[in-house]
């Protein structure tokens, strides 16, 4: 079975096609620039040399029909037919309370999407776009829809209500929802492997350290409790994003600076973060590479992230009643030993005791990287959204 998955932003859209009997990807890509001038698409067959074609993009029809032409090619693509495609998963960020699990797409589906744009405001019409294009393209195959938010829909009220009143919750559906879902789902299964145990004995704290982050508890295979809030915005402090603030800040902010709401939301979205507290980067490469050098914010900036993480794991565990493993994962939990040293190095009372060597060996592959004997393990486990997204779209489809 071959699955076409699709990630759909404003103005890009990645893809990958799955061989579901192999696991294994056949192509993956980016079309960048979609209705901007300069619209590009970068084709990585498998085993072959990448693909860069240049070309007029309006929307996403036509980044759709460029993404299927060259996967057919004769001479790139990697299958005879689009009839070898079974069937397409699509990354949707935003389900809201209305759904709990992937799902197969029909009408009742796209307005869900749809109803839900108001709380992914950026991502749901891109998601939307991607799904009616497909239609459009390849009528008649399966199209599934695998929710960022859906993971976390397992979540108690305790865990999902905010300090308001409830009248607006009702009303507005203002609440938690948490977002890397899929990632966090996939370690979560990843790591019952690893540990030899069933998911359904487990309590784990998955932490999604990348360009955005955030931490979720699962207990017994589900999320419990995340940091992310009703927008990506809450939580750790990530590469631009604030995380958590005292929400007076936001009115202060605005009233000394004139912003509007918008203005300040972008603001706290996109200047905020490790970028704003070291004046360095968002990239945390570059903010290593900074404090080795010297510079002092750009350290601050470190300090105060590993503080937030350590803060989040010692709720967690507290939640959890106790901890059976750690999970590190995305850009910067898979590839920083630095970090995942830092902030493992006061989690001694739970049970943490990692293993300096192996923590600065492990490079793209899972590996538990605790001692011997330690009781609660460490495991560094490189996500994989889109084999998490194939794996749901194949089930799915096969129960139809
Ligand atoms: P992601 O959003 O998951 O792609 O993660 C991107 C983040 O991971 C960026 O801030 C990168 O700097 C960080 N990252 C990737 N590789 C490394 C590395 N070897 N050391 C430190 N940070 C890294």
């Amino acid at each position: 079975m071959k699955v076409l998955v699709i990630n759909c932003g404003s103005s890009s859209l990645k893809y990958q096609l799955m061989d579901m009997d192999t696991k294994n990807s056949l192509a993956k890509g980016l079309v960048e620039r979609i209705g901007l001038p300069g619209a590009m698409l970068t084709h990585r067959p498998k085993d072959s040399e990448k693909e860069v074609i240049t070309a007029e993009l309006p929307d996403h029809v036509a980044a759709i029909k460029l993404v299927l032409e060259a996967i057919v090619d004769p001479e790139f693509g990697v299958i005879n037919s689009l009839a070898d495609i079974d069937a397409v998963g699509h990354r949707v960020l935003h389900g809201g309370e209305k759904v709990s699990g992937s799902v197969l797409i029909d009408d009742a589906v796209k307005q869900a999407i749809e109803e839900c744009i108001e709380l992914g405001p950026l991502h749901n019409p891109a998601n939307l776009a991607g799904i009616l294009a497909c239609e459009k393209m390849i009528p008649g195959t399966p199209q599934v829809a695998v929710f960022d938010t859906a993971f976390h829909q397992s979540m108690p009220p305790e865990s999902y209500l905010y300090g308001i009143p409830y009248e607006l919750y009702e009303k507005y559906k203002i609440r938690r929802y948490g977002f890397h879902g899929t990632s966090h789902k996939y370690v979560s299964q990843r790591a019952a492997g690893m540990l030899g145990k069933r998911i359904e004995k487990l309590k784990l704290i998955s932490c999604h350290l990348g360009n955005g982050s955030s931490i979720t508890a699962i207990k017994y295979g589900k999320s419990v409790e995340t940091s992310m809030g009703f927008t990506p915005l809450e939580g750790l402090m990530m590469g631009t994003r604030s995380g958590d603030l005292d929400p007076s800040i936001v009115s202060f902010i605005m009233n000394k600076e004139k912003w509007s709401g918008d203005q300040v939301n972008d603001f706290l979205n996109k200047r905020c973060g490790v970028l704003g507290l070291s004046g360095v980067s968002s990239d945390f490469r570059d903010l290593q590479k900074a404090a080795e050098e010297g510079n002092v914010r750009a350290q601050l900036a470190l300090d105060v992230f590993v503080h937030d993480v350590k803060k989040y794991i010692g709720a967690y565990a507290a939640l959890l009643d106790g901890v059976d493993g750690i999970i590190f994962t995305a850009g910067l939990g898979e590839n920083s030993p630095l970090i995942r040293s830092s902030i493992c190095e006061t989690l001694g009372y739970l049970g943490v005791n990692i293993d300096e060597e192996k923590n600065t060996t492990v490079r793209g592959q899972e590996m538990d990287i605790s001692k011997w004997g330690a009781k609660c393990r460490v495991l560094v486990i490189p996500t994989n959204e889109e084999l998490m997204i194939a794996l749901d779209t194949k089930e799915i489809v096969n129960q139809e």
